[in-house]
């Protein structure tokens, strides 16, 4: 059967239908064409009930659903009554009803509305109302597939090698997983994380190819989130994170919202967390990492610190010393601060206008085991014992104090390839594992800019991710997604760096 074109004349339905043919379906309590994959229940029934029935096609109601109405990525809740149990889908208008029994919602808006096709939203089952009986049929199974996106893993194998380009419904092109995420209010801050953690590969694919029922709720949310990001049979272009900021705001116990801005370093480090304890992650330890988070991100630093110490010396020479006792800690972690160079409290006339730069190289040293830095009478550093696949940096821009948060503009420059941090990893790790190499190539970039408007100065995040596919990069900024040249990586304000190390 072919798939339905979608019905704008909805009305055509009651004079091309006729009655006799209404009541001998109203009889029927199943549908033939068994072409659609069920579960082996369902195959069961519908084979006894072929046996049973003549088939007869189902397409005159099918023809009445409107592809371009559905939108599966909201809450599923029932619109009258605002239950999340047991909610159906109208096929014909999109929206949400309770149950299908003859008192419910979804019964009601059938008779009330004459809309007769529904999906139940958690079993993916296709029933017509009022007649309650439940339609297998190929030419649904597109919708099921947007509701909830499976891959296998020959699919999945072929996202990062062959480049693909999707058409939604409205025949717009689009590349999956490079796709705009819908900012409801101010959850830019969540929309640049979200789409950072998509393309880390082993726990996107992980996200794509299991089962998540009866997990936490966080874990199946994002899975499916990441499963729309990345369906190439979408209805349309573009994904709305809703669910998962509701589980999000509801677990943070609403510090992270659709409603507020929010630091994205802060949120990303909560979520890894998160993420690792909801998947019986433990405490880390430096043995064998236990979840997917901690396999792919987390790493260690040796941290050394000695306390200075102030005197006087002659009367009025003030010296400073370190103390003897030196503490070394091997410290676990999900990301690495990197700090920019103050900025210069004077410029003169002609450098009034230029913004300083630095190399990350530069910024990188903190991490050799050499250089130290003094903080709160404390003199420190700092040497990586070893680093993960997956390498997140945050540029350390915003500085508070007592006031305000002041912001450093420094523009951080960049190799978009191989960036060697052997010089920064303890060379016992690196003799030891002689196959991994210490390069890694940027995969996603998280940038800052503020915003000058009537309102005053606002904040607005984007993200700038590669297609390892095809080796493009596209610069999101919520819905907006478009093709950016390699050369335009490092001329924003870069605040997360994501890293893949070369394998
Ligand atoms: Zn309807």
């Amino acid at each position: 059967m072919a798939m339905s074109e979608v019905n704008e004349d909805k009305h055509s339905l009651k004079r091309s239908f006729n009655e006799e043919e209404a009541d001998s379906m109203r009889k029927r309590e199943k549908v033939d064409n068994v072409s659609g994959s069920t579960s082996n229940d369902d195959q069961t029934t519908i084979n006894a009930s072929v046996k049973k029935h003549k088939p007869i096609s189902s397409d005159l109601y099918l023809d009445t659903i409107n592809r371009k109405l559905l939108d599966f990525d909201f809450e599923k809740v029932c619109s009258v009554s605002l239950t999340n149990l047991s909610v159906y889908a109208c096929l014909v208008c999109g929206r949400y009803f309770q149950g299908r029994g003859p008192s419910s919602h979804a019964y009601f808006h059938a008779l009330n509305d004459n809309h007769h096709v529904f999906v139940n939203c958690s079993t993916l089952k296709f029933y017509i109302l009022p007649e309650s009986y439940q339609v297998v049929s190929s030419a649904l199974q597109d919708i099921a597939y947007v509701i909830k996106p499976t891959y296998t893993r020959e699919e999945v194998a072929k996202l990062d090698r062959i480049p693909q380009v999707s058409y939604d419904l409205m025949h717009k092109p689009y590349v999956p997983g490079f796709v705009g995420l819908n900012n409801i209010q101010s959850n830019d801050y969540f929309n640049v994380i979200l789409q950072l953690l998509s393309h880390v590969k082993p726990l996107r694919n992980y996200l794509l190819l299991n089962n998540f029922d009866g997990c936490p709720h966080i874990i199946q949310r994002l899975a499916i989130t990441v499963r729309k990001i990345w369906n190439p049979k979408a209805f349309k272009g573009h994904v709305s994170p809703q669910e998962l900021i509701h589980e999000v705001t509801l677990l943070s116990h609403k510090k992270y919202s659709m409603n507020e801005q929010k630091d994205p370093l802060e949120f990303v480090s909560w979520l890894l967390n998160t993420l690792h304890v909801s998947l019986g992650g433990k405490k880390s330890t430096m043995e064998k990492p236990t979840s997917i988070i901690h396999y792919n991100f987390q790493g260690h630093v040796r941290a050394e610190s000695q306390k200075i110490r102030q005197h006087t010396e002659n009367g009025d020479h003030v010296v400073f010393e370190g103390d003897r006792v030196i503490k070394t800690d091997i410290v676990p972690y999900l990301y690495l601060t990197l700090n920019l160079p103050p900025r210069p409290l004077f410029q003169d006339e002609f450098e009034g206008n230029i913004i300083p730069q630095v190399e990350l190289v530069k910024l990188l040293e903190k991490y050799n085991g050499v250089t130290t830095q003094e903080l709160s009478g404390m003199r420190r550093r700092f040497h990586l014992m070893n680093t993960p696949p997956y390498l997140l940096f945050h540029m350390k821009r915003f500085m508070k104090n007592n006031y305000f948060t002041e912001r450093n503009p420094t523009i951080v420059t960049f190799p978009l390839d191989n960036l060697d941090m052997s010089p920064f990893i303890d060379d016992a790790f690196l003799k030891a594992h002689p196959k991994i190499i210490p390069r890694y190539n940027l995969i996603a970039n998280v940038v800052y800019e503020s915003v000058l408007s009537a309102d005053g100065e606002s904040h607005v995040f984007r993200v700038q991710l590669r297609n390892s596919a095809s080796n493009k990069w596209y610069q999101i900024q919520d819905l907006y997604v478009e093709e950016i040249s390699s050369d335009m990586i490092n001329l924003g304000e870069s605040l997360i760096q994501l890293w893949e190390r070369v394998h």
